[in-house]
Order: structure tokens, then C-alpha cells, then sequence
């Protein structure tokens, strides 16, 4: 389900920089931030960009994004989405949103860009594949996309933590598992001689270990770059984000990582919580992590406190479920902690698409535009992401968003509709 639909107008710039300005308000927090990693094979990589403006010029409009890539077989995939992936999310929103519809437009828009960039990449014809974990922070919104499972934590304030991913490891999800299977790949660990069974659960062909990533190309297109996204809204309180490889997760559950940097300033957390996945693990992997602390305005250089005492109940350990983490952001609504604005998970291009009847999907010249790639396209090319589509019977084919041919190619590949390993560029 994509938030957002419908009722979309395009706003003059001139109203949209006074409504901005008349948004700033003095109750913005500020973001502080530090990163920390070692290398093992090093195909590790991190982004962040503290500079970024939804209006060009105006600095009310501000926002944040933070994301860690961990390749596999090379290094080529991580780096190339390092470079790409967030021009593409930026350039699948519609131009002219004010703050809250550019909010929601975010999910769809992180759908259509972790899409284009594994297409494109896969175009160039390299294998190798990485994980992605992909964060936005936009005042007291925290909006964050991932494939694989590299993880983003949140340690609110009050000292309630909770992942705001899930992991794509076939071993750990029951749900990722049954797509994979249906879509045609075959799941099973590795056999030695003697038939004796051995490692994590891995998709054939290929042997990965991930059901999602981006790039990829050697193994099934089941192996999807459609990411889970998560969009929470914190308290005033502020909070702390933890954001890393697998590298400090298959060392630290959630609460211990959070628990280690509690205290120290953001720009100093990520090495404690490398030093502790090292002690407790020795470097086996590449170990990155980026610690991100939204900051209430009245305390500019405040890190979290210790919490007096940790609720049991609401801690979030190692638990991957799509379901549990789901339950938890409701406990947490209910408390008023955190506020769950968006919750998706579906590898279905047609459910995280929508329906989309509003102007937004035409170019300014009249043209249908593909909702993955933004390419225009010619009334009679466009191919409804709804046509054909076991999976929402109640939208009309002849309705948006449209795909161009090679979009809709790899749609249905990911969907196990065409012949796993012949891919469409
Ligand atoms: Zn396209």
C-alpha cells in the first residue's frame, strides 16, 4: 500500500517557499552524527549527506540521509548504489510537495529508486550484489528503506528500543522463504559429500543467503531490490538511530549495541559500538556503523541518558519477523513514544505502487511516465503495473502507475512470471 495517492497539487514555488518558511519552526531539532567502521574484505561502504533541501534554496526545507551498503562479491553493487540510489529516490517524487505530501510520497519513491538502481546496475553486465539500509531524517520523521540485512535501530529517548527494519536472510524469514519458493527458486542449504547438510538456508541458484539486495545478476530475479519501508515519527524527546552491516548485528543483539554507546556524544558512539561487536566477535566481516542522534532544540549537545529502567516487554532483540516489529510500533503508538506512520513490506511491485489516478504519473508535455525508470512515455507504450495482476483485483489495468516494456519485463521476472536468469536490460 502506497501512502499518498490522490488529491496531489502542484503548489506555485513562490507559495511553497512561504509555507515553508512559515513551517520552520523553532521546535526543529538539529541531527548529530558520527560513523565508525573496519574493514575486513572491504565491500562496506556508507553514505551521509547533512545537505540536502526538498526546495532548492531554502534552508527551512533541510533534511538528512544516512545509508550503509555491505557488498557481496565485490564491491562494484555497493558502490554504484552509493552514487545513484538517492537521485533516483529524489527523481521519483513529484515536484512542487509541500513538507507532508513529500513525506508521503517517500515510500513509493524509495519502491522506484532501490528498483532503477538495480536495473541499472544490473545493465552494466558486473555481478556482485549489496545490501542496503536507507534513511531519511526530516525533523522528528524517520523514513527508512532497506533490502538485506544490514539494520537501522531506534533508541528513543526513553530508553525503548526497536528496529525499524527487518532482515531478508532466508534462514530467519518464514514469509521471504515461501515468496522465493513460489516465485520458482529452489531454497536449501548447501550439501557436502555424504549428503550432510551445512550453513544458512540459500537460495539456488546462486547460493545467496539474502531473499532481497540490489544487483545480483547470477542469481534468481526472485531475489528482489523491492525494500521493506518503515516511516516513524518520534516524540519532541528525541532519539538515536543506529544504522550498521551485519558485521556489529551477528556480534551485538539491538538493546546490547544501543546499550554499549548510551552516553557518549554521537560523533564517538560508532566507534564504542564497533569495539564491542570486535570484542565480542573478533573482526570476521566488515563492521560499519553510523550512530545518528535527533536532537530536541533546547538541548543541542544532550546524547541520551542512561534510562532509569529498561522495560522488558518493549525491547526489541533479535526478533525478524515483519509481524512482531509490527506489533511493537503499535505497542509504542499506544504509548506515545513513537508514532507509526507507514509500514510496508511486499516484494509486489502492483501493491507498492497503488492506484494512481491523480496528475502526478504525466509529464508536463501530456506524457504517461514510467513510475520506475521516469521516462516518458507514449499514451499506447504505458503498461499498467495493475494488468495481469493476481494480487489486486479490484484495480483497473487500464489505471496507473505505467510501466515502459522493460520495467514491466523485470516486474514480472521478479514475480516468477518469465524464466528465472534470462534478464531483460
Ligand atoms: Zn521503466
Amino acid at each position: 500500500m502506497a501512502a499518498g495517492e490522490g488529491g496531489r497539487r502542484l503548489v506555485p514555488l513562490a507559495a511553497l517557499i512561504r509555507r515553508e518558511a512559515k513551517a520552520e519552526r523553532v521546535d526543529s531539532p538539529s541531527v548529530r552524527y558520527g560513523s565508525a567502521a573496519q574493514s575486513k574484505k572491504g565491500e562496506d561502504f556508507f553514505l551521509v549527506r547533512t545537505d540536502c533541501l526538498r526546495v532548492p534554496g531554502n534552508l527551512s526545507t533541510a533534511y538528512s540521509v544516512f545509508a550503509v551498503f555491505d557488498g557481496h562479491n565485490g564491491n562494484a553493487a555497493a558502490i554504484f548504489t552509493r552514487e545513484n540510489l538517492l537521485n533516483h529516490v529524489l527523481s521519483a517524487i513529484p515536484q512542487g510537495l509541500g513538507r507532508e505530501e513529500w513525506l508521503q510520497a517517500l515510500p513509493r519513491a524509495l519502491v522506484a529508486g532501490f528498483v532503477k538502481t538495480d536495473k541499472e546496475f544490473q545493465s552494466r553486465g558486473e555481478t556482485s550484489g549489496t545490501t542496503v539500509t536507507f534513511v531519511i531524517v526530516d525533523g522528528w520523521t524517520i523514513t527508512v528503506a532497506s533490502v538485506g540485512d544490514s539494520r537501522c535501530i531506534l533508541d528513543a529517548r526513553d530508553g525503548v528500543i526497536s528496529l525499524l527494519t527487518v532482515d531478508h536472510r532466508l534462514e530467519e524469514n518464514v514469509e521471504e522463504r515461501e515468496r522465493v519458493t513460489k516465485s520458482g527458486g529452489e531454497v536449501g542449504r548447501l550439501s557436502i559429500v555424504g549428503g550432510a547438510e551445512i550453513g544458512p538456508l540459500r537460495c539456488w541458484p546462486g547460493g545467496l543467503c539474502l531473499s532481497r539486495s540490489i544487483g545480483d545478476m547470477d542469481v534468481g530475479e526472485f531475489i528482489v531490490p523491492v525494500p521493506y519501508v518503515k516511516q516513524v515519527k518520534i516524540s519532541n524527546a528525541g532519539g538515536r538511530l543506529i544504522i550498521a552491516s551485519d558485521g556489529i548485528w551477528d556480534a551485538l543483539p539491538s538493546e546490547m549495541a544501543a546499550m554499549s554507546c548510551r552516553g557518549l556524544p554521537a560523533e564517538l558512539a560508532p566507534r564504542q559500538v564497533v569495539k564491542e561487536a570486535l570484542r565480542t566477535r573478533g573482526l570476521k566481516d566488515d563492521t560499519t556503523c553510523i550512530v545518528v542522534d535527533i536532537v530536541p532544540p533546547e538541548h543541542p549537545v544532550g546524547p541520551p541518558s542512561p534510562p532509569k529502567k529498561i522495560n522488558k516487554c518493549n525491547c526489541f532483540f533479535r526478533n525478524r519477523s515483519r509481524d512482531s516489529s509490527s506489533k511493537l510500533a503499535k505497542k509504542l503508538s499506544a504509548v506515545g513514544i513513537v508514532e507509526e506512520l507507514f509500514e510496508e513490506g511486499s516484494a509486489m511491485l502492483a501493491e507498492r505502487l497503488g492506484n494512481d489516478s491523480s496528475t502526478s504519473v504525466h509529464t508536463t508535455s501530456g506524457l504517461f511516465m514510467c513510475a520506475i525508470c521516469q521516462v516518458d512515455l507514449a499514451p499506447s507504450e504505458g503498461i499498467s503495473v495493475h494488468a495481469g495482476s493476481f494480487f489486486s483485483t479490484s484495480s483497473k489495468p487500464w489505471q496507473g502507475p505505467f510501466l515502459c516494456a522493460a520495467c514491466r519485463n523485470k516486474k514480472d521476472a521478479m514475480e516468477g512470471k518469465r524464466p528465472s536468469g534470462v534478464k531483460v536490460l
